[in-house]
């Protein structure tokens, strides 16, 4: 899976990178993965790719929602949410794949499932994509839309023992927004990921509102973060202030250790002192 600000970075290096090739061929499922997911039969991806030409790339914004890069080929939409891979003419190519795109001037593109991942392929004038997959279509957090009211709003009808974690990063409340970009954000607001909602002040809010905006905005614009790769296999320009690379540092605002502990199907990392 990928996140919200490498979704940006990807479709914005894939509509400078990928534009105006043509497929020559497709191959799905070539590396059949517990938790790859197609739609429909890997089979037909490449009779309905073939010979399709690229003409542009969103960040989930166009069909879908965050987390998630679509690529326009022709009358086909491909809805990518795994790490995506370019290799030059005559480059070696991934070891394993589960989608591989051939292009018209020998280029390639890879998809490679990390823990899970989908790799829809449809038409993107059928409105709704197939049932595999839920998309919750909703404003991006780094889109106009995305406004202070629209988040206070996400906080209406929610158990009050909700914890911030379980608020930002499940149940696709914002889709893309996951448990690595989750980490800094809060460091941001200054709140513990275990905080229940019910404690959260107003002013608790609105940093949190802002943190959400201006952390990810840091991450897409500088490149997505230091732990993820982009098209070209090249780590992200964002450094995390708090990911599996600076768990041993100490809190860049205290100086005392920052915690580490599973919670809620992932690592959190945290500033008992900062992050009240
Ligand atoms: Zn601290």
């Amino acid at each position: 899976m990928i996140e919200l600000p490498e979704a940006y970075v990807l479709s914005e290096q894939i509509n400078k990178t990928l534009t105006g090739k043509t497929i020559t061929a497709a191959t799905a499922n070539a590396f059949p993965h517990g938790f790859a997911f197609y739609s429909g039969d890997p089979a037909a991806y490449g009779p309905m790719l073939t010979g399709k030409t690229i003409t542009s790339s969103n960040p989930g914004t166009g069909y879908t929602c965050g987390g998630n890069v679509e690529i326009i080929c022709g009358d086909m939409l491909l809805v990518i949410s795994t790490p995506i891979k370019y290799h030059e003419p005559g480059a070696k190519g991934p070891a394993k794949h589960q989608l591989l795109l051939e292009f018209d001037d020998g280029s390639r593109m890879s998809c490679t499932v990390q823990m899970w991942g989908s790799m829809l392929c449809y038409p993107p004038d059928s409105d709704t994509p197939p049932p595999v997959y839920t998309i919750n279509k909703c404003p991006s957090p780094l889109s106009e839309a995305f406004d202070r009211d629209y988040f206070m709003w996400l906080f209406d009808g929610l158990k009050p023992s909700l914890s911030a974690k379980a608020f930002l990063a499940t149940e696709q409340r914002i889709p893309g927004l996951g448990n690595g970009a989750l980490q800094d954000i809060l460091f941001n607001a200054r709140i513990h990921p275990k905080r229940k909602l019910e404690t959260l002040s107003a002013e608790d809010k609105e940093r949190m509102f802002d943190s959400v905006r201006s952390t990810l905005a840091a991450m897409r614009d500088q490149g997505g973060r230091d732990t993820e790769k982009d098209l070209f296999n090249e780590w992200g320009g964002y450094s995390t202030v708090l990911s599996n690379k600076t768990a041993a540092a100490p809190c860049p605002v205290c100086g005392g250790p920052i915690v580490k502990e599973a919670f809620l199907g992932g690592k959190v990392y945290y500033c008992p002192v900062c992050q009240k």
